[in-house]
């Protein structure tokens, strides 16, 4: 039998109707599954959390690799869908939104993720650390995860996303890897934690990033201006911030460039600086 026909006999035996609004959309594509598993190099005996398991089409699979697997699922039917398919498995299954509930030990995460909530799990993820991380994303999503200063997909996301790790776009997934399929392609992203991150104060790095991109295109001299009067509401700029760097657009500087600017910013906001 295919994991296409396996779900739906799943879904019609436990009268579920895949919900939109979860982003409940099942990966049937072994290839696809298989290919992720092996992304993630897992060897017997690690920690793997799994986010939005579904009824577990992915996590057959981190079981058979030898895996300690810990699910975290939103909805009680899937919760249920999991220990009735799963019984007497290294599975342990808790159920709650991945973005609020405690987070259990992991070594690394495996998961086809509920679109909905890409961007605040995924620095989550990222702050709390972990081996590896093989997820899968809406593309566009991915896309901006992955990309590289002066594209057109450069953005706080990315920025802040290069601060914690290395992000490689695998490749692309056709909707037809799902059912029901998305209205979207997706595709699927491996994280690396860098090994040394920059020395800058992490929350005001990410409090800049949000204030300084909503003028990506604008020149460093304009934006840092107007991103000092969202942070401390005065429109003034350091004087130590590069001539050069100033005439830049903001989406041409690198992740490195633009944590020394912040970190510029933040001492002269507290006085530490001259
Ligand atoms: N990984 C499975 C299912 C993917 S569908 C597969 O590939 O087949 C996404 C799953 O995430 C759904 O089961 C949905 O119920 C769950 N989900 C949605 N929002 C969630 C949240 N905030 N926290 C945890 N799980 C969530």
């Amino acid at each position: 039998m295919s994991l296409l026909q396996e779900t739906k006999l799943i879904l019609r035996r436990y009268g579920i109707k895949p919900s939109r609004k979860l982003g409940q959309h099942f990966l049937v594509s072994e290839r696809i599954i298989e290919r992720e598993v092996e992304v993630a190099e897992l060897s017997g005996g690690e920690r793997v959390l799994e986010i939005g398991a579904g009824i577990g089409n992915l996590t057959g699979y981190l079981l058979e690799a030898g895996c300690e697997v810990v699910v975290v699922e939103r909805d009680p039917l899937m919760v249920r869908v999991l220990r009735e398919r799963f019984p007497g498995e290294k599975l342990r299954v808790v159920c709650g939104d991945a973005t609020r509930v405690e987070l259990p030990p992991f070594d690394k995460v495996v998961a086809n993720l509920p679109f909905s909530i890409s961007s605040p799990i995924t620095f989550r993820l990222l702050r709390r650390g972990f081996e590896r991380a093989v997820l899968i994303y809406q593309l566009e999503f991915a896309r901006r995860l992955v990309a590289e200063p002066g594209t057109r997909e450069y953005s706080r996301v990315s920025a802040a996303c290069r601060y914690y790790a290395r992000a490689r776009l695998v490749q692309r997934i056709p909707r037809g890897a799902f059912y029901p399929p998305p209205e979207v392609e997706a595709a699927l992203v491996e994280l690396v934690p860098v090994e040394q991150r920059p020395d800058v104060d992490e929350e005001f790095f990410l409090r800049f990033l949000a204030a300084l991109f909503p003028y990506r295109r604008k020149k460093l001299r304009r934006a840092l201006a107007l991103a000092a009067s969202r942070l401390f509401g005065m429109e003034e700029v350091p004087p130590e911030v590069d001539a050069e760097l100033l005439e830049r657009r903001v989406f041409q500087l690198t992740p490195e460039e633009l944590a020394r600017i912040g970190e510029v910013l933040r001492r002269w906001s507290t006085g530490e600086s001259g």
